[in-house]
């Protein structure tokens, strides 16, 4: 018989902090050829060849970063490892290990962890990285979960933030906006089964905009699409916070300034209308909606012809002199300055 384990609640205590990481951890599997020690001793040992290594942190905190009422914890351990492999492949590297904290309250039994780990499991298996360590502790209240992950590059192709050039073109990935409105929909339909908890929401319309919130995929395939393309982009970042954030970073850090054209945003139909139902402007979510985990770069004009009829790929602007300033250029073709609101994870 198939036990159901979704319904039991092992109390945590019942494994001891060891017992815990031997059972959370005992299915990932080793994959790459530079983890020379993974889970098991005081620190994991990573073989360093000839390339370069990218290292970046990021720290989710329940209620500030994510809600367990709509999250499942599935997709909390999935999403967590995306938005740290984001930022290795915004260097134009290759995601290799991860390390992965979680401090969680007694609230929490032994299967939900399990959900979480399987999540974290799956993405590393799709993005093909080794989970080689971590540490787990108690807290008073809630779920914390810091991933750090690993990557490599040869030192040539490493793509900073601070190299943009005028007249380069500015270059999105995807379309944005999608996951801040699917934020939104499942914001309302909690404050709607709040009210009516019988109410079963019918959320097929909004099937894309969701999953881009609760199941975002980072752009592992657009180092690999570029390095066939031959194309070093000049500058890159990942669009965490936001177009009009992202693009402030690119010319601050390379002192340049840039023209975005408004009617050239990538914004799926679902997005465009989302936007219409709830009344508010498509622009200002790709703008300064989160989370969309696309990548935005710089690319020199002569790279033109090799991204032009690429899918993947959207031209969106270009980048002017510094004392130009940022511009939107909207579809009346009036020109009005690019300003961040961006997500000021210590504000908001
Ligand atoms: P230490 O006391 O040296 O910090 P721990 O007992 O915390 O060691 O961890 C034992 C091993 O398990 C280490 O290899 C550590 O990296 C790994 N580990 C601990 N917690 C986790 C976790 N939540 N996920 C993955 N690996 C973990
Ligand atoms: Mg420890």
């Amino acid at each position: 018989m198939i036990e159901d384990k979704s319904q039991q609640h092992t109390p945590l205590s019942d494994l001891g902090e060891f017992g815990l990481i031997d059972h959370l951890t005992k299915n990932l599997k080793i994959k790459q050829e530079s983890t020379i020690k993974g889970i098991g001793d005081d620190a994991a040992v990573i073989g360093c060849n000839t390339k370069q290594m990218v290292i970046t942190t990021d720290l989710l905190v329940e209620g500030v970063h994510f809600d367990l009422s709509y999250m499942p914890l599935k997709h909390l351990g999935y999403k967590a490892v995306i938005v740290n492999l984001s930022d290795v492949y915004a260097m134009n590297a290759t995601a290799t290990q991860i390390t992965v904290s979680i401090a969680v309250s007694n609230r929490f039994p032994l299967e939900a962890l399990e959900e979480l780990y399987s999540g974290i499991e799956t993405a590393s298996n799709i993005y093909n990285v080794d989970v080689v360590g971590g540490d787990t502790t108690s807290s008073k209240s809630g779920l914390l979960i810091s991933i750090t992950a690993i990557g490599e590059v040869n030192k040539d192709d490493i793509v900073y933030r601070n190299e943009a050039k005028p007249n380069d073109l500015l270059v999105v990935t995807g379309d944005l906006g999608a996951a801040y409105l699917g934020l939104q929909v499942l914001e309302r339909e909690k404050e709607v089964f709040k009210v009516n908890p019988k109410n079963q929401p019918d959320l097929d319309q909004y099937s894309y905009i969701i999953e881009r919130q609760l199941k975002p995929e980072a752009r592992k395939d657009i180092v690999k699409l570029l390095k066939d393309l031959e194309v070093k982009p000049t500058a890159m970042i990942d669009i965490s916070d936001g177009l009009s954030s992202e693009i402030m970073h690119l010319c601050k850090q390379s002192k340049v300034g840039c023209d975005l054209y408004e009617n050239k945003i990538p914004l799926d139909p679902q997005v465009i209308s989302t936007c219409e139902e709830f009344k508010i402007d498509s622009t200002t979510i790709a703008l300064n909606g989160g989370e969309d985990y696309e990548l935005l770069m710089t690319i020199s004009q002569e790279d033109y012809p090799k991204i032009k009829a690429n899918p993947n790929l959207t031209v969106i602007g270009y980048m002017t002199e510094e004392s130009k300033g940022m511009h939107l250029i909207t579809r009346a073709e009036t020109k009005i300055p690019i300003t961040a609101q961006g997500w000021n994870a210590l504000t908001d």
